[in-house]
């Protein structure tokens, strides 16, 4: 369809530090499904201006978790602090444009100023003491800072796309500074500068920055600069509602996948952190792509509960396909810390092996580590070690049973779930036994455990020899 609006260029632009942190997941989310909503393009810019707290790792891990993520990025990641000379050299032109101006205050006066403002019981403002003088007065060889000679009446009006028309008294935005006396940008000049040269046309971002937005809505207007629509989407909360803190689940993106989460299930989990298509929960990417837009954002604060991730991720595991399963296996091993038989390495033979139970394993697992842990009795060496149930199942007449089951099973020619459950309810059935005083002994002499795939599909899966063999060691 021909349409004279613009393409649809949103970005997202973390901190680089930290890693990718669940709430800047679900900012690059949203930006990215923006994007392809509207066939435009997510551009990434890495806010590195601050020289101290910004480290190369950080970045690694930022695009590592976009990656893992599926959240890919149109172009080259744009680097905040190489474009520094360009935040100058537009600081350079609002002065010379009248629409800012140098400041000399001294620290000392700036400090007056505040306490002043404090002990009046007022907001810390700078008082726009350099705003109207004539640069000549400037005290020798100073080199100042400069100021947005910012409206000093009136309101500035937010007009946001999730939280609607958020005015903000002009008197409460003072002169900001734009460029710091060493000649460096401030944040706030700097986003300006690269959200236009970047052709953002769309800023969706944490609710954090809504005053930063009334800010940054007056540098372009000095600038005359068209605004970018913005949407400022709620914050994300611990389930007791207070800000969202390491306890609740604010871990790197990285974590979540050592965590044995797929990327899929964290996905359909954070797009209904702030937004939301009727009471949809399993939504696909592909619908929320096709779905998703301003509509469905909400201006409430979103609930993170892990609870739901973990039932979301049950859920995406279920339905996935079994070599992709064990791939996803493969991936986190090196990473997670686990007791298993596997070790940290997923062999050839291994992968086969697992692809081939995986369908009898999947229906119980809620994350892959969860998988991870049930697999074991695929790949664990004999003799078996037992969990004190399984012992004591054995313990308790189970060995006994299976002395008499064994020759049976070993009798049989062709080895399948079918055949050996036909074997083994002819067994029950001869002797007068109720299928499960057969099968959990069974269970507990080839998986070591009380719980685990059914019963049948862990003998087709093990093998003959394999079963003989640890049911000998058993009986
Ligand atoms: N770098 C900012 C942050 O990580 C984002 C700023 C913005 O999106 O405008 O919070």
């Amino acid at each position: 369809m021909p349409t004279d609006n613009p393409p649809v260029i949103t970005r997202f632009a973390p901190s680089p530090t930290g890693f990718l942190h669940i709430g800047g997941a679900r900012t690059a989310l949203f930006n990215w499904l923006f994007a392809r909503a509207n066939d435009g393009k997510m551009l990434l810019r890495i806010e590195d201006t601050d020289r101290e707290r910004s480290t190369d790792e950080a970045v690694d891990a930022i695009l590592d978790g976009l990656s893992w993520l599926g959240l890919d990025w149109d172009g080259e990641p744009v680097s905040q602090f190489s474009r520094a000379a360009r935040h100058r050299e537009v600081a350079e032109k609002m002065v010379a444009d009248g629409k800012a101006y140098y400041c000399f205050a001294t620290p000392e006066e700036l400090t007056e100023m505040r306490e002043k403002a404090r002990a009046e019981g007022r907001p810390p403002r700078y008082d726009g003491r350099w705003r109207d003088r004539d640069p000549s007065e400037a005290p020798a060889g100073a080199r100042g800072v400069i100021r947005l000679k910012a409206p000093v009446e009136g309101e500035t009006v937010v007009d946001d796309k999730v939280q609607g028309e958020v005015r903000f008294p002009n008197k409460d935005l003072d002169d900001l500074v734009l460029l710091r006396s060493d000649g460096s940008p401030t944040y706030m000049l700097a986003v300006v500068v690269d959200d236009h040269d970047m052709g953002a046309t769309h800023i969706i971002r944490g609710d954090d920055h809504l005053t930063n937005a009334a800010r940054q809505t007056l540098i372009y207007q000095a600038l005359g600069w068209q605004v970018p629509i913005m949407a400022h989407i709620p914050l994300i909360h611990g389930p007791d509602g207070a800000k969202l803190s390491k306890r609740h689940g604010a871990l790197g993106a990285e974590a979540y996948r050592a965590l044995g989460y797929l990327p899929e299930a964290l996905r359909n989990y954070l797009v209904r952190l702030g937004w939301a298509h009727g009471d949809d929960e399993i939504i696909s990417t592909e619908e929320m792509i096709e779905w998703f837009g301003f509509d469905g954002m909400n201006k409430a604060a979103a609930r993170f509960d892990f609870a739901k991730l973990e039932a979301l991720n049950g859920h995406y595991i279920r339905h996935a396909d079994d070599a992709y399963l064990a791939d996803s296996i493969a991936r986190i091993l090196p990473e997670i810390d686990v007791d298993t038989p596997l070790g940290n390495n997923l062999e050839p033979a291994e992968r086969d092996v697992l692809v081939a139970a995986m369908p009898g394993l999947k229906e119980r697992a809620k994350t892959l580590v969860e998988l991870i842990d049930s697999a074991a009795y695929l790949f664990i060496k004999r003799p078996l070690p037992f969990e004190e149930k399984a012992r004591r199942i054995l313990d308790e007449g189970g060995s006994d049973v299976l002395r008499k089951l064994t020759p049976a099973l070993a009798a049989l020619e062709q080895w399948s779930a079918e055949s050996t459950e036909q074997a083994v309810r002819d067994f029950a059935e001869a002797n007068d036994l109720k299928l499960g005083k057969v099968a959990q002994p069974l269970r507990a002499a080839l998986t070591g455990r009380t719980i685990s795939p059914g019963v049948f599909d862990v003998l087709a899966v093990l093998g003959k020899e394999e079963c003989i063999a640890r049911l000998q060691d058993v009986i």
